[in-house]
This record gives structure tokens, C-alpha cells and sequence, in this order.
């Protein structure tokens, strides 16, 4: 993640310049130098407005990484364990961003546990590591419910939902599945990972995310995962059965296995393991070595 998104930058820098070109405009139509003055008020309103996110990036970007956090994700996530120095500073800083803008809190927004709230960063953190211009889909933020799954009237403790990707509204997921998905990092099975997976599709297939494939051109997401799934062969493959239902289902199981278990998914699904690393933007068999 940027501190400073660039697209965001962009929109600030072109509007903080019109505002001005729109008064010279007028005031050389009207010919009145108030116009001037009041053209100064509404840029430092603006100003003050626009200001206040990448302020609030910047503040959370510099804030300190407490060292029980860095102890947790050392214990916790593979992920960041394997990654070198200057990785872990950005994976840090992305941790610090994400909870900067992102709500995480339990049913009726009532808080969570620091180590709850850390390892739901952490996996967006490692799925954004090689993307740093995305930014996380979650723009309603992850409701936590109590217990290992709750059913589909969302009562806590019944049913068998470990969570959840309602194209509106929040992540949902159960704290304990949340937990045991971090519990052995090695497995391929990370509720957490599936259920952002599912929101990662989504943003991309709305927003036309071209692809580069093993074809000559780089291709729409959206044809390039659905074509891998209809060439998927299921009854060798690595991915639980779940994965079969549909091209989301099977695009989260996939990124599940990508970032917990990629040697096993590169080494039976050399074409499936390629797509990923390029949606995401990095071989993680290259960060996950022990
Ligand atoms: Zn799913």
C-alpha cells in the first residue's frame, strides 16, 4: 500500500489546481477581485478536507510497530517471518495503514482483541505485498463473531459458516476459524484468506483487471480465472472439494493453497500457480523457503 495513494495524490494536486484557474477565469470575466479572495477560502476548505486522509496515512505509517505486534506475527505468520528486513518494514507499514482505515470489531461494533484485529491485517497485509498500488477491498470493514461459525440467521455458536464475503457489507468471520487459520500457517486452510480472496475477485472483475496469461495478450481477470476453472482437472487436484461449486469458490480455495501451501499448489498446478502470482503480484514460494 501507498501512504500516499497515487490516484488520490493525482485527484488532490488537479483539483487544488483548477480551483484557482477556474477564479483567474473569472475574475478576468468579471473583473472583480473578490473573487480572488473567495477563491482562497474554498482552496483552504478544500485543502483542509482533502488533507485530512493522506495526514492520517502518514500519522499511522510513522507510528510505531510495538514490539509484542512484531512477536505475534513472528510466532504467527509464516509469512512474515520469511520475508527480509526491508519486507517486514513494508509489511509492518501496511499493517499500520490497514488499521488506520479499516473497522474491525466484533458484532454491535463492540472491540476485539489487539491480536484478533493484528492477524486480520496480516493477511490483507500479505496479500497486498505485491501489489502496492492496491489498496484492501473492504470498504465496510470485518465484522467478528464469537465462537468457530455461526449459521444463516448470523446467530453465533450455530450452523457451520466460518465466514463470509456479502458483496455488501462487511467481511464476516468467526474469531476462533480466524484463529485456527493462523494456527499452522503451512496448511492451505485460512478462513481469512478466503473470505478477502473472494473481495479481491470482485474488485477486480468490476474494475476490468487485465491479466497476462500464458497468451499473447493480456486478458480481462474475469476470463482468465473462469477459464482456468473450467480447465481445471478436480479429480487430481490439491483444492478441497469446496472448490468446485463455482469460479469464486474456486479462486479463494486457490488463494488459500497459494499463500500457505505454494510449493504444493506450483508443483501440481504449474498454469493455476503462474495465474495467481501474477494477480497478486509475487511467488510466494519465495518467501515461504522453511
Ligand atoms: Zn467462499
Amino acid at each position: 500500500m501507498r501512504v500516499v495513494p497515487r490516484y488520490d495524490l493525482l485527484f488532490l494536486v488537479l483539483y487544488a489546481l483548477l480551483i484557482p484557474l477556474a477564479a483567474a477565469v473569472v475574475w478576468v470575466a468579471v473583473g472583480r477581485v473578490e473573487v480572488l479572495g473567495a477563491a482562497l477560502v474554498i482552496l483552504a476548505t478544500y485543502l483542509a478536507f482533502s488533507l485530512r486522509r493522506p495526514l492520517r496515512r502518514r500519522r499511522a505509517a510513522w507510528s510505531p510497530f510495538p514490539g509484542e505486534w512484531r512477536r505475534f506475527l513472528l510466532e504467527r505468520s509464516p509469512y512474515f517471518r520469511g520475508l527480509d528486513e526491508e519486507g517486514r518494514e513494508r509489511f509492518a507499514c501496511d499493517v499500520r495503514l490497514f488499521l488506520a482505515e479499516t473497522r474491525v470489531a466484533a458484532t454491535g461494533g463492540a472491540p476485539v482483541t489487539w491480536k484478533t484485529r493484528l492477524l486480520v491485517a496480516a493477511g490483507a497485509a500479505a496479500m497486498l505485498h505485491g501489489r502496492p498500488d492496491w489498496e484492501p477491498p473492504l470498504g465496510d470493514g470485518v465484522t467478528v463473531y464469537p465462537g468457530h461459525a455461526f449459521d444463516h440467521n448470523y446467530r453465533p455458536g450455530r450452523g457451520a459458516i466460518a465466514g463470509q464475503a456479502p458483496e455488501r457489507g462487511p467481511l464476516l468471520i468467526a474469531e476462533k476459524s480466524l484463529l485456527d487459520g493462523f494456527a499452522d500457517g503451512r496448511d492451505g486452510v485460512n478462513v481469512l484468506v478466503h473470505e478477502l480472496a473472494h473481495y479481491f475477485d470482485l474488485e477486480a472483475r468490476k474494475g476490468g483487471l487485465r491479466i497476462a496469461t500464458d497468451r499473447a495478450r493480456p486478458v480481462p481477470w474475469a476470463e482468465a480465472i473462469d477459464d482456468a476453472y473450467l480447465r481445471h482437472d478436480f479429480s487430481r487436484s490439491p483444492l478441497p472439494d469446496y472448490a468446485v461449486q463455482n469460479e469464486a469458490e474456486f479462486f479463494a480455495c486457490a488463494s488459500e493453497m497459494f499463500f500457505e501451501d505454494p510449493g504444493r499448489l506450483g508443483d501440481s498446478c504449474p498454469r493455476l500457480f503462474a495465474l495467481l502470482a501474477e494477480f497478486y503480484g509475487q511467488d510466494v514460494r519465495t518467501v515461504l523457503k522453511e
